[in-house]
């Protein structure tokens, strides 16, 4: 099988939250399985800061797009025996932030990602055509569109597939219609039945009509998505696809996420060598300024500052959790009213609960690897990937039941002793203090705290299985 991945973000180069992570893991797992591989994204200055320099594969390749002419250069990097190509275009590319920055999303986002959706299409030529075009969530929706109208006859695109990914339905790549031309997208492209969405443009929705099947990151959200209270008003246009619609949980990349090798963390330990992991907690509690006590529970949190995460919850509910005798660290950064909530708390309960407002992520790995519990108290949630990482560091999970973290977690029984972690129903903080509640009754019971935390030790959610599942779609898309 030959793929070619198209993400906008791609971990190490440049991310910004799960995404980034699944576009670097699947690449690197189908050409371990033997397959053929890579994988496409913009070269944002990220990429130049972070340090990687790609070589150019070929310099000025012209494009015609609503009637102007741009040019980009392609480039390559390998990377973990694996090609990631990148698409040069300085000025829609080389600036802060990937897709905005705390003042608002970046004016020319339509453009970014249009250039970005037919450079991809023009970079064929040169990397070799696929049998699937893995494309991931909106900023890749068009490519579909552009293959099936602008490119239908073009003999160096005939037989490629495309696959398109739902990691988030909520992010859509909305515009004004009035852009319909600047993008080249035709006319009649722009019905209920295509890409229109209450009159603007929608990306996304151009990949989930245009594309030859669609999948989500987890079975539990393929599921949701299809209902009004997931649907982020695409609910009805996924219903006419249903037959085309698959859930693939995403995988844990245990060569970056393992506390036996882990570099960023005080100390490494492991399944049968657990006791490394207390330096570890003392370590991420200097780091937070809070005084270590051997009885008090360490809850972390690492997440985008966004709405769908239930930080609220969180944030009204932060006097009971410490009234439980936890301590509680987080590491995020988003909306300018979530930056300014946590850090207004990290003042008000100093030497309890501390806040890093920032990307950072050798400190991600800290806490993973210093907490005791991890709280997910999204509203809904796509796949979710720390709960599986904090699994792999033998902290427990503790979610809402939701989506991925539905597939993921099972909800602890003290007397049968199975299950990974703790879950809660609702979105409230009730439910979600009930569930930290008996986390916290558990740990105190130290052997029952160590038998659920072997019970995550053992858990394998790594990518080889999951890549399995891709190739079994992907040969199901070729074949159809
Ligand atoms: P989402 O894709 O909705 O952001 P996921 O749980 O799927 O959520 O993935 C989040 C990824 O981003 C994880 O690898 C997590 O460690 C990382 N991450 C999120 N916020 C930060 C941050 N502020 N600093 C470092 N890593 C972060």
């Amino acid at each position: 099988m030959n793929v070619l991945l198209a993400s906008s973000e791609v971990s190490p180069f440049a991310k910004t939250g799960g995404l980034g992570d699944v576009a670097e893991a699947l690449p690197i797992a189908l050409n371990e399985a033997g397959h053929k591989a890579s994988a496409i994204l913009p070269f944002y200055k990220l990429v130049r800061e972070h340090g990687y320099s790609p070589k150019p594969v070929k310099a000025g390749i012209p494009l015609k797009i609503g009637g102007k002419d741009l040019i980009f250069d392609l480039l390559c990097l390998e990377y973990k025996k694996t090609n990631f190509y990148f698409i040069k275009n300085d000025s829609l590319f080389d600036r802060d932030g990937l897709y905005g920055t705390p003042a608002g999303d970046h004016p020319d986002n339509h453009l970014r990602f249009g250039l970005f959706s037919r450079a991809i299409i023009a970079s064929i030529p040169y990397i070799g055509k696929p049998d699937i075009l893995h494309l991931n969530d909106w900023h890749t929706g068009l490519v579909p569109l552009y293959l099936k109208y602008n490119f239908k006859k073009d003999p160096n695109l005939k037989g490629a597939k495309t696959l398109f990914s739902i990691h988030n339905l909520a992010y859509q790549g909305l515009f004004p219609k009035s852009l319909l031309s600047q993008l080249d997208i035709p006319e009649e492209c722009f019905t209920a039945s295509g890409l229109e969405f209450y009159d603007k443009i929608s990306f996304i929705k151009s990949g989930i009509v245009y594309s030859d099947a669609i999948n989500t990151v987890s079975e539990g959200y393929a599921a949701e998505v299809l209902k009004k209270e997931f649907g982020c008003g695409l609910d009805k246009i996924l219903r006419t696809r249903e037959k085309d619609l698959y859930g693939i949980v995403n995988g844990a990349d245990y060569s970056t996420w393992n506390p036996e090798t882990d570099k960023n963390i005080a100390k490494n330990y492991g399944p049968g060598n657990l006791k490394p992991k207390l330096e570890c907690k003392k370590d991420l509690l200097k780091e937070f300024g809070i005084p270590f006590n051997e009885e008090a529970p360490l809850v972390g949190m690492i997440t985008r500052l966004a709405q769908q995460k239930g930080l609220d919850i969180v944030a009204n509910a932060m006097d009971d959790i410490l009234e439980m005798g936890v301590n509680f660290v987080i590491l995020g950064t988003g909306d300018e009213r979530y930056n300014k909530l946590f850090k207004d708390l990290a003042g008000r309960y100093k030497g309890r609960a501390g806040a890093a407002v920032t990307f950072n992520n050798p400190l991600a790995h800290k806490i993973e690897a210093g907490c005791d519990m991890f709280l997910m108290p999204s509203r809904y949630e796509p796949c979710g990937l720390n709960q599986m990482y904090s699994m792999k560091y033998a902290t427990v999970p503790v979610v809402r039941d939701t989506g991925g973290l539905k597939d993921t977690v099972t909800d602890f029984n003290a007397k049968s002793r199975k299950g990974n972690g703790f879950k809660f129903k609702d979105a409230t903080q009730k439910s979600m203090l009930g569930a930290l509640e008996r986390a916290v009754k558990t740990f105190k019971d130290r052997a029952t705290w160590k038998a659920l935390q072997d019970n995550c030790l053992g858990c394998d959610f790594s990518w080889e299985s999951t890549a399995k599942h891709y190739i079994q779609l992907y040969k199901r898309i070729k074949e159809k």
